[in-house]
């Protein structure tokens, strides 16, 4: 009988995160209208130039896709996978 690890489609799924750089952000909102998860939204704080960023709302539905980070005209984001 084997002893061997399972990989269910669930625990094998990549899983990321992101961070967003309050301060480079002009919360143009383009990171928003791309991310598939829909798991990036607008902050309710202004920033130090006025903007209102990005922020991350993190539920575990991440893939690090990066799409975020390859649309992001001012490079605010950066992805990491687990
Ligand atoms: S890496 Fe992909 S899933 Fe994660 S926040 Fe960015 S666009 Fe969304
Ligand atoms: S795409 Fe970049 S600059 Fe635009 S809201 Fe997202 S993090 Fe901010």
């Amino acid at each position: 009988m084997s002893a061997g690890l399972t990989l269910t489609p669930e625990s094998n799924k990549m899983k990321g995160f992101i961070t967003i750089s309050q301060e480079f952000c002009k919360g143009c909102e383009i990171c928003i209208s791309f991310c598939p998860k829909k798991i990036i939204s607008r902050s309710d704080r202004f920033n130090a130039a006025g903007y209102l960023p990005a922020a991350f709302n993190n539920n575990g539905e991440c893939t690090g896709c990066a799409i975020c980070a390859l649309v992001c005209p001012e490079v605010a984001i950066e992805v990491y996978r687990d």
